[in-house]
């Protein structure tokens, strides 16, 4: 390596630069190391933001815009409201104690006016501000105002300094866009690129599978980024968003033509079995799970496989359901196979299982990647095979099943259920899922699938009572737990542990367990977590269900599935840490049986927010209400996660506020893909593009 200054680097390269070419760039996949004008710092820097190409580069969009033709007034009290000023830097102090810095910098309207208030402006153990923020500084900064003491000050402002020369630039007397920046790189320098970008290279040639909107891409693309009045943001982000919901829209239709295709012949099925076992059930099926069964039996009498999804609030009995279709499937001479998230979910399932199929002569399997039981004699083939993701690797299993169940889907990945749903036996699919999906996001993701809903409580379950409480009311908790647990019920009590930390979490937990112990003595508790070897789990969980135990401290190992329907309390130490939807799945295990349930949401953080927050579950037993708050509250990134929804990123789409937006997507990708099936006209490139980055997802689509 030879060592290089800085400032000789850009020289360097221009005399080895290429000549300009005569057409600008136009390759959307341009790397853009190649535009020859970016300076080697700024593309590492670029680089770590994940930007690379073109196309990267113009799809870095604003995270909000200023108008810089107008500031605010200096504001002369605090307030929730954010401003944007344009000052001078006065008197700059810096102070030092013990191991802390601080940066203090006056700074008031550049006014005559002697009444224009003076803000302080205030930064802690950040060196580059002092180097940069100077007495006589211009600035526009950006933040809220806080009262200290008896000073105004805006602590940690997002700020920019400007020159006079920037009122003929981009960066003042306009709207300004403000896009995310990062280390090595500020806000001004990468609006500088994207504007010599949008200015020099040929994107617009680039093609637009929406040319016949209104607004186009290319006007959509320049008004987010440089608009020249505010109104033009918002109709152009919904633009670009559509765009982006194309994408997704359109590989969920690949994806629907993939699985939907036609299988040698439909199974023909008299329900005998079924018949047989729904008499000798203790209970009849509600008039949704009656609606679902006669939905899935219509599927698998269908000429194309089934590919449905079983939606119903915790408690809602899709079990039965799962076991109905498979016994459809085993009538036709088929192999059923169930998949479950947890090793203690499908311990429970067999049980259950085996206690139904058992008298019908029909076999049943447990397959996990620890235990491997059955009900099985040698010779016979067909039977049902319940297990976790340890099937995923058992093709003996996998290859000769007409059906396949996947209980609790969401916890599983996209591939993984990629893998299942594209066997080259081609099953017919049900999954299932209690985590309630808030409409417009199960149209996005499972936008492949049919849609059955248990929309009904199975009936005779005591009623189910919820409070959120400080942790102040513990002791009155415990004494009320107490007395519940001595008539006889049982009881969970949950933690939120952290998953990278468990070593940590398993020793508070051995601690807890103690002090339960000791807390409820003589009644007996145990400690069931997900670290616990399988046969320990499984004894554990065994007592408990024949009441040896009585409280059962736990993690989210039980969120899923679990059912003893003499649990009545539950109690979610430090509730706040879990999501809404997760905890209203956690609370789902209680108030299966004909007793009372109580559900205790321990707030452990002491802040009145968060206990506002665990109200919405006093308030609502809606699985459905309940999705959309945490949708609202946390936006659909969080719920899904990258990797459980496998699908490009929604940069400037949300699914909340563009719900109208996804039925236009949806709609015009089947247009596309009837117009062009292969994707080869030039202005699909980009979500031929998509198809080929998400093979994995589409594998079976050819
Ligand atoms: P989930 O939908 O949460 O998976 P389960 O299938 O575990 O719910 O069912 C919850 C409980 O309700 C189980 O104990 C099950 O036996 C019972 N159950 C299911 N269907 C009915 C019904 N139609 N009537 C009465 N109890 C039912
Ligand atoms: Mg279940």
């Amino acid at each position: 390596m030879t060592p290089e200054t800085p400032g000789a680097k850009p020289a360097a390269r221009r005399s080895k630069a290429k000549p300009l070419p005569a057409t600008p760039p136009h390759d959307p996949e341009l790397p853009l190391a190649r535009l020859g004008w970016i300076r080697r710092p700024q593309l590492t820097a670029l680089e770590k933001l994940g930007i690379t190409t073109l196309r990267d580069l113009l799809e870095h969009y604003p995270r909000r815009h200023e108008d810089r033709r107008r500031f605010d007034h200096f504001p002369d009290a605090e307030g929730e409201q954010t401003y944007c000023l344009s000052g001078i830097v006065g008197k700059t102090v810096f102070r030092r104690f013990g191991r802390m810095r601080s940066f203090e910098a006056q700074f008031q309207e550049a006014t005559d006016s002697p009444l224009s208030p003076v803000i302080t402006l205030r930064w802690f153990n950040l060196f580059h501000v002092q180097k940069s923020v100077l007495t006589g500084s211009r600035l526009i900064v950006h933040g809220r105002v806080r009262l200290r003491g008896k000073r105004l000050c805006m602590e940690h402002p997002e700020f920019e300094i400007v020159t006079e020369e920037d009122r003929e630039s981009i960066h003042l007397d306009r709207v300004v866009p403000v896009h995310p920046a990062g280390d090595g790189i500020s806000v001004r320098v990468i609006r500088g690129i994207i504007h010599r970008a949008l200015a020099e290279c040929g994107w617009a040639s680039w093609s637009d599978p929406l040319a016949k909107r209104k607004v186009d891409w290319g006007k959509a693309l320049r008004s987010i980024h440089f608009p020249v009045e505010p109104e033009e943001i918002e109709p152009a982000r919904r633009e670009l968003a559509l765009r982006e919901l194309l994408g997704i829209q359109t590989l969920v239709t690949i994806r629907r033509q993939a699985v939907l295709r036609p299988r040698g012949s439909p199974k023909k099925v008299t329900g005998a079995l079924l018949g047989h076992c729904l008499n000798a059930l203790p209970f009849t099926p509600t008039a949704a799970q009656t609606r679902a069964i006669a939905a899935i039996r219509a599927d698998m009498e269908r000429s194309h496989r089934m590919h449905r999804l079983l939606q119903g609030d915790v408690g809602s009995g899709k079990t039965l359901v799962a076991a109905a279709s498979m016994l459809l499937s085993l009538e036709a001479g088929h192999r059923a196979v169930l998949m479950a998230p947890t090793q203690i979910l499908a311990e429970q399932h067999f049980r259950t299982f085996e206690s139904w199929f058992a008298p019908l002569g029909i076999p049943v399997t447990l397959v996990t990647s620890s235990i491997r039981k059955s009900s099985a004699s040698r010779g016979d083939r067909v039977g049902a095979v319940i297990g976790t993701h340890a099937l995923l690797h058992d093709d003996s299993i996998l290859e000769g099943a007409g059906l396949v169940v996947i209980d609790e889907q969401h916890k599983f990945g996209v591939l993984q259920r990629a893998r299942l749903t594209t066997l080259p036996s081609a099953p017919d699919v049900l999954v299932m899922t209690a985590t309630p999906i808030p409409r417009t996001l199960a149209q996005t993701l499972y936008g492949d699938l049919d849609f059955s809903i248990l929309d009904e409580r199975p009936p005779g379950r005591g009623v189910l009572r919820t409070a959120a409480r400080g942790l102040e009311k513990l002791p009155e908790i415990i004494t009320y737990m107490r007395e519940r647990l001595e008539k006889g019920r049982q009881a969970y009590v949950v933690y939120p542990l952290v998953e990278q930390s468990e070593k940590l979490s398993a020793k508070a937990a051995e601690e807890e367990i103690a002090i339960w112990k000791e807390r409820l003595s003589p009644i007996p508790c145990a400690l069931l977590h997900g670290k616990m070897k399988a046969a320990e789990k499984e004894s554990v969980m065994e007592a408990f269900r024949s009441r040896k135990i009585r409280v059962l401290v736990t993690t989210s190992v039980i969120e899923v599935g679990v059912d003893v329907p003499n649990a009545t309390l539950l109690l979610v130490e430090n509730a706040e840490r879990f999501g809404l939807a997760q905890l209203h799945q956690l609370r789902g295990r209680i108030g299966r049986g004909e007793h009372a349930s109580t559900c205790v949401l321990l707030e452990g953080s002491g802040s009145p927010v968060a206990l506002e927050r665990l109200r919405i579950l006093e308030r609502s037993n809606d699985g459905f209400v309940i999705a959309e708050e945490d949708l609202r509250l946390r936006g659909a990134g969080d719920i899904l996660g990258t990797e459980q929804s496998g699908l490009p990123p929604l940069r400037l789409a949300d699914l909340h506020r563009d719900a109208d937006l996804l039925a236009v997507a949806s709609a015009e990708a089947a247009r596309i893909l009837h117009q062009d099936p292969m994707l080869e006209l030039p202005s699909h490139a980009r979500l031929r593009q998509l198809r080929e980055a998400n093979s994995d997802l589409l594998r079976g689509a050819d």
